[in-house]
């Protein structure tokens, strides 16, 4: 057997860049479910989302049929500036570990937002602005997802409006001066902008704020703005089609080199990014073409799909959005503080959730000095200095390889590197000075969030 030499990185030439988004929705035998009205308790229509999105991503949104969507030439282009990004052959880690596993990596910190949510950041404003909207508004929590957009949206010259969860705004300047570097206007969230944000202050003065009050604050300002929609990084059906080039640039530079990969791995956050990269390959396990064996890894600290219960729920604490059927520990539930490692969404993107909930992936949770220990371990050997919420899955696959040590199989592991930390700094130091701690939230703790998910028949939580 003649095997052909395989390169630290494989990188696709431009013009073998995808052309088309993969909806993986179109090959799932059991549909995600629809976005609730929360009032009436029937799907949201065309109408209805068209007040909150922009019209092409609704119909994103609702396209549960078409496999193939194309990308608009000007999004391709975009994409040029920092894709396609590379497929990494991790020798230096594989060989550090001592494993016949084969380790690679699909690497997206390669921008200035230092993460994926570029890929969809920039579909976003593109589809806003052949609406000829003025622009945009969202919510972010560390920051990452407003960088993108508020880069995405220099680009495309539309104004962009960022609620910026409070803590971050204080405790992550950085990020919040690169956001304000492209133009965009930074507002810490609960603020007295909004009615949601005044009610939430009033409640609860002095709170640090969550990206579930964010959000709902973001809602209210686009809907109430002659010209504004509001945007979402994470969760929606849209986000994760945009993100599926990170899996159809894995799948194609993995062909070049006639490579099957035996485990794929992604931490999962909202599920945007997971969803993204194991979409063609789940493509494959629901046509019955191919088996993967396929591991989202969240934190222990926010374990929607370990211990989350699938029901329909609301997408934000001011319960302004519609209701969502996904896993999910209650919009009420917030993370400890002491949680540094990021993936602290209450929920799971829909199409994950189905696709866990019909075994097409399993789903691991793990604590984060094991996180950061991981995170080190990589950097030392591989060069990059990785986000925490990549980690998870740095973790997972070093744990994965270590497998592969005792039994002696040469599996084939991939998993996503979502970004770099280098904003996240604050928190490599807590575990550098040994000052990270473990917390695992008590079934009580997890009770007290479920208490908060509407009960309705049919979605009842037991
Ligand atoms: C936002 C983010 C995540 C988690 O979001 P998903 O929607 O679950 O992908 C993971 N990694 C990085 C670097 C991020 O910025």
């Amino acid at each position: 057997m003649s095997e052909k030499k395989i390169p630290y990185k494989i990188y696709l030439e431009e013009s073998e860049m995808p052309k088309q988004w993969y909806n993986v929705r179109a090959d799932m035998k059991n549909k995600p479910e629809p976005l609730l009205n929360p009032g009436t308790l029937k799907p949201m229509s065309f109408e209805e989302l068209q007040g909150v999105f922009c019209d092409e991503l609704v119909r994103q949104e609702l396209n549960d049929t078409d496999a193939y969507i194309d990308i608009p030439e000007e999004i391709r282009n975009f994409y040029k500036m920092y894709r396609p990004a590379p497929l990494v052959r991790a020798y230096c880690l594989e060989k550090k570990l001592g494993t016949p596993a084969k380790i690679y990596y699909k690497f997206e910190g390669n921008n200035t937002s230092g993460s994926h949510k570029l890929n969809s950041a920039i579909a976003q404003a593109y589809y806003a602005k052949e609406q000829g909207l003025k622009g945009v508004t969202t919510e972010t929590g560390a920051g990452q997802w407003g960088t993108a957009l508020s880069m995405a949206c220099s680009y495309f010259d539309l104004d962009c409006r960022v609620y910026m969860v409070k803590v971050s705004y204080e405790q992550k300047p950085f990020r919040r001066e690169v956001m304000r570097t492209y133009g965009a206007k930074v507002t810490p969230s609960p603020s007295d902008t909004t009615n949601v944000g005044r009610k939430i202050l009033e409640e609860f003065p002095g709170t640090g704020g969550s990206l579930g009050c964010a959000i709902s604050e973001a809602v209210e300002a686009a809907t109430g703005m002659e010209g504004y929609r509001y945007v979402l990084g994470s969760v929606l059906s849209q986000v994760l089609l945009h993100q599926s080039i990170i899996g159809e640039e894995t799948k194609a530079a993995f062909k070049k080199y006639d490579i099957k990969p035996d485990i794929i791995i992604g931490c999962a956050g909202g599920g945007s990014n997971l969803g993204g990269l194991i979409s063609p390959f789940v493509g494959e396990k629901l046509r019955g073409e191919a088996d993967y064996r396929i591991i989202a890894v969240e934190p222990a600290s926010c374990p929607s799909l370990t211990r989350g219960k699938y029901v329909y729920d609301f997408c934000d604490t001011g319960k302004v959005c519609p209701l969502a059927k996904m896993y999910t520990l209650g919009s009420g539930f917030m993370p400890a503080p002491n949680h540094a490692g990021g993936l602290r969404y209450h929920g799971m993107s829909s199409v994950v959730s189905r696709l866990y909930h019909d075994g097409l992936l399993e789903a691991v949770a793990v604590e984060q000095t094991s996180v950061f220990e991981a995170a080190e371990q990589f950097a030392r050997v591989e060069g990059i200095l990785p986000a925490p919420e990549s980690s998870h899955a740095i973790k997972v696959a070093i744990d994965e390889a270590l497998k592969c040590k005792e039994t002696g199989e040469e599996k084939t592991i991939v998993f996503g590197l979502t970004g770099t930390g280098y904003f996240d700094m604050v928190a490599y130091e807590k575990f550098h000075n040994g000052e990270m701690s473990d917390y695992v939230p008590s079934d009580e703790d997890l009770a007290k969030g479920f208490a908060g998910i509407p009960s309705f028949p049919g979605n009842e939580v037991f």
